[in-house]
């Protein structure tokens, strides 16, 4: 009879069957395969980590999926799935067909955009989040991975070096969520002792994927029009200083704090991560040293008012303390490496 059913139906079967009798949090512990399951797995920082995580641990053994399809031909080297994050039977089924073990899960409406869809951005990044906490509460997980942001800081909070706990007050509805998400992380893990991590990413800057409607995606587009047209009107201000990381730094943060043995991962809301600050201005003149006649100028928009209300620096002691954080890249090595990759990109036509 089993024969007749698909992997999927089956462990459907299974677990039905074994749930009824003896709980599911106990038969899926058994199956569990070790996979991992990224969810929005198209975009910037999806990427990256799966090409990251493909890389160590073995292509089969690590799915990708989007509500949207692959962005990357690199995503189909792997299984991919369709996945709609706000769909949690589809979630369910994805975990139980490739016998997951633990969901990075990064579909989200990033600041610039959720300011255009306050409703959407709320729904997606809060019942993304349950769908996958509740995976783990259900025992078909082990371990979850979501990103918060800076953007969770407000305009009271102290801006240069901001520590891990302090004034929060968030203005943006991304930053609301964000801070919401947090909270619930971390009573998942008190109240159900859901082994969830965190880390409050800094604007994030790399070459192989596009940013994706957030505050800080001056710090990529530059590059692209320095190198192009010798030219770049960034919507933030010559002295918006804000806290920025390269995307190798980030994605070895993230898969850092994974690996960390669970007992070191003290915060269970989100960890405070730095890597560098600069103004537009300090980084025009980073470029200008690779790219002489580079020119900038500058017409805020509405992404300024975010901007304002977030740090200036982070202080990023207690990652660095409890699972041994410390980053790679300063500016000079990231205007460096973006304006080889960036050129690189370019020159082929990608
Ligand atoms: P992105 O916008 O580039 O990618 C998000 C992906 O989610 C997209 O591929 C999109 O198609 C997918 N998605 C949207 N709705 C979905 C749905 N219903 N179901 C499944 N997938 C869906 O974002 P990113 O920059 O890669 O950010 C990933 C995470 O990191 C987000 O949670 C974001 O808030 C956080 N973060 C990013 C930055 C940054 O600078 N990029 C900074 C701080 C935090």
């Amino acid at each position: 009879m089993l024969a007749l059913h698909s992997e999927s139906q089956c462990r459907f079967w299974v677990e039905d069957l074994f749930s009824c009798r003896f709980g599911r949090r106990n038969i899926f512990k058994k199956m569990s395969k070790g996979k991992t399951l990224i969810i929005g797995a198209s975009g910037q920082i999806g990427i990256e980590l799966v090409l990251k995580l493909r890389e160590q641990r073995g292509v089969e053994n690590v799915v990708a999926s989007d509500i949207r399809e692959a962005q990357s031909p690199d995503l189909l080297e792997g299984p991919f799935e369709i996945v709609d994050t706000l769909d949690k039977q589809q979630i369910y089924s994805v975990i139980n067909k490739h016998g997951i073990e633990e969901v990075y899960q990064l579909a989200a409406l990033l600041s610039a955009t959720g300011e255009k869809f306050p409703e959407k951005a709320w729904d997606l990044n809060m019942n993304g989040l349950f769908h996958v906490l509740e995976a783990a509460k259900d025992g078909l997980i082990k371990r979850i991975f979501w990103p918060s942001s800076i953007a969770v800081f407000g305009p009271n909070t102290p801006r240069i070096d901001t520590p891990q706990f302090t004034i929060m007050e968030p203005t943006s509805v991304y930053g609301i969520s964000k801070l919401a998400g947090e909270r619930w992380c971390q009573y998942y893990f008190n109240r159900y002792g859901v082994d969830v991590r965190s880390i409050r990413y800094p604007g994030l800057i790399g070459y192989k994927s596009e940013p994706g409607g957030g505050t800080t995606d001056y710090a990529v587009d530059i590059f692209y029009h320095a190198i192009q047209s010798g030219k770049y009107k960034c919507f933030l201000s010559e002295k918006t200083m804000l806290p920025m990381m390269m995307m190798d730094d980030a994605i070895r943060a993230t898969i850092g704090i994974m690996e960390a043995p669970s007992e070191n991962v003290k915060i269970r809301g989100s960890y405070n991560l730095a890597g560098m600050s600069f103004t537009p201005a300090e980084l025009a003149l980073e470029i200008k040293k690779h790219i002489p006649n580079f020119q900038i100028s500058y017409e805020s928009d509405f992404r300024q008012a975010l901007a304002d209300s977030w740090p200036n620096s982070i202080d990023d002691t207690e990652a660095r303390q409890d699972w041994g954080w410390k980053a790679e890249y300063d500016t000079t090595k990231l205007v460096e490496t973006m304006v080889i990759e960036v050129g690189k990109k370019i020159a082929v036509g990608t």
